[in-house]
């Protein structure tokens, strides 16, 4: 069997309150361990509430699992029930909230959901289990919630950061249902995730870098277009907004089948002008010349005629975007490239970050664009002090633990940049020297990505003044740093 084909698979729980009908159980989620530095673990998300859910394995031989699961045939041709051990699965989701096999009575397949292709690795998709606890609904205290599809809504439309927030498991599994969606809109066969509600993500195959394939699209079209708004103050307004058309040439009648399918009155947001990201702008413009076009002046700069004809929008951060009836916040986030730009949707507090976080592993600076190691350590403590529910970047999955994960990256970077600083008082006299002892366990093949990845972290000390007195040597790193 070809194991790159294979999904990793994820068992959810949905546990049905036996005194009230309306109710199941949520699990407060543990969050990535702590830094140990005062510096990164100031910082704390939100509580994360979520279904139980375990990663179950499918055994090569059949189950002997003697969990009867009503439905389960439906699964039939998309996953092989009889090789997945449900038995221990549940045993492992109860017992993260006290419970056990014998406390529930009959389980049912709820639903199954295969995710889009986000990378990197396999897809995880996921089997829904509905059962109701039978007796008593003593669960562990602290770390458990029941809550209603109502209590779940209120909970999103209300948002406060000592409120806590929901994760994708309950809004995928059971919120999205009861929500209007631009979704349902969309071409039936397309492969998207809604989470937070309402923002749309579309995974779409592009000239992207490893271990990435796609960008996702990102898509809001309210149902409810409601356009009272009149001109107070917002720099566009639409029905519908997309974000980082950059979808290869091979996907643009993809592209363009969703275009079509989103109110006429559309705008296009582009975070950075990197090919990945705006690949798809030339076929949006040919189906509906309507669109318009929301960047900064840098990246507008940077993105052919071909590309883009149509009316554009210069934006330069803190402009309000209006749509249907929903507020976008435009944010300056300089460092990936100087006119890069994120997008914060007010409703969920969820933050669009373009290319200065990926899901997995760091982000690389484009030096030939104006990447900048100063504004990029700037924005990344501008997003902290959002305090976004979610991180939706451009390549891999929405992260969750938005300040942890720009932590990590501050963490990261400094580190690398006292290595570099280290190496330069132990002597090290130009860019090749500081790179083949940074990086001397790396294949050389990445030399050269290194190699600007140090210049801006050189610049960077020398901003802060950091670099030794010495200046013979500083000023030979910094010409050879400039000249590369
Ligand atoms: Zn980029």
């Amino acid at each position: 069997m070809n194991k790159e084909k294979m999904a990793t698979h994820n068992l959810a729980v949905i546990l049905k309150n036996q005194l009230n009908d309306d109710e199941f159980l949520l699990l407060k989620q543990t969050p990535p361990p702590k830094f140990g530095e005062d510096e990164y673990d100031s910082y704390v998300d939100s509580d994360l509430w979520d279904l139980p859910s375990t990663l179950i394995n499918l055994q090569d031989n059949e189950s002997q699992s003697g969990v009867f699961i009503k439905g389960a045939e439906s699964l039939y041709g998309k996953i092989d029930s009889t090789k997945f051990d449900v038995e221990l699965g549940l045993a492992r989701a109860l017992e993260q909230v006290g419970h056990k096999g014998s406390d529930v009575g009959e389980w049912s397949l709820f639903k199954y959901v295969e995710e889009a292709e986000f990378g990197p690795g396999n897809p995880v998709n996921t089997v829904f289990l509905i059962g109701k606890l039978l007796g008593g609904n003593q669960s562990s205290q602290g770390v458990c919630k029941w809550m209603s599809t109502e209590s779940c809504l209120n909970l999103l439309l209300e948002l406060k950061p000592c409120n806590g927030r929901l994760g994708p498991l309950v809004v995928v599994g059971l919120i999205n249902d009861s929500l209007p969606s631009a979704a349902r809109k969309l071409p039936p066969t397309l492969q998207l995730q809604e989470y937070p509600p309402g923002v749309i993500l579309v995974p779409m195959r592009s000239r992207t870098v490893k271990p990435f394939h796609t960008t996702n699209l990102v898509i809001f079209a309210p149902e409810n277009v409601s356009d009272t708004s009149g001109d107070c103050g917002f720099v566009a307004h639409g029905d519908a907004l997309i974000v980082d058309p950059g979808c290869r040439r091979e996907y643009h009648e993809e592209l363009k089948e969703i275009v079509t399918c989103l109110p006429k009155k559309l705008i296009v947001f582009v975070t950075h002008h990197h090919p990945d990201h705006v690949e798809g702008l030339s076929i949006i413009q040919k189906c509906n010349p309507n669109a318009t076009l929301l960047a900064h002046e840098h990246t507008m700069r940077r993105i052919g005629k071909g590309d883009w004809s149509l009316g554009y929008t210069s934006a330069s951060g803190d402009e309000d975007i209006w749509v249907g009836g929903k507020r976008l916040t435009v944010i300056f986030a300089p460092g990936h490239t100087d006119g890069h730009l994120a997008l914060l949707d007010v409703s969920t507090n969820s933050l669009i970050v373009g290319d200065h976080c990926v899901g997995h592993g760091s982000a690389a600076l484009d030096v030939t664009s104006g990447g900048n190691m100063t504004d990029y350590f700037r924005t990344t403590y501008k997003f902290m002090e959002l305090s976004p529910h979610a991180l939706i970047p451009m390549h891999g999955r929405v992260n969750l633990w938005p300040k942890n994960m720009l932590c990590g990256y501050l963490k990261n970077r400094r580190s690398r940049e006292a290595t570099i600083l280290n190496t330069i008082e132990n002597g090290a006299e130009t860019l090749f020297d500081i790179v083949s002892k940074v990086y001397s366990g790396v294949d050389q093949k990445f030399w050269i990505s290194a190699a600007s990845n140090v210049r801006l972290h050189v610049d960077h000390l020398a901003q802060q003044k950091k670099l030794p007195k010495n200046e013979k040597a500083v000023k030979s790193i910094i010409y050879v740093v400039n000249i590369v």
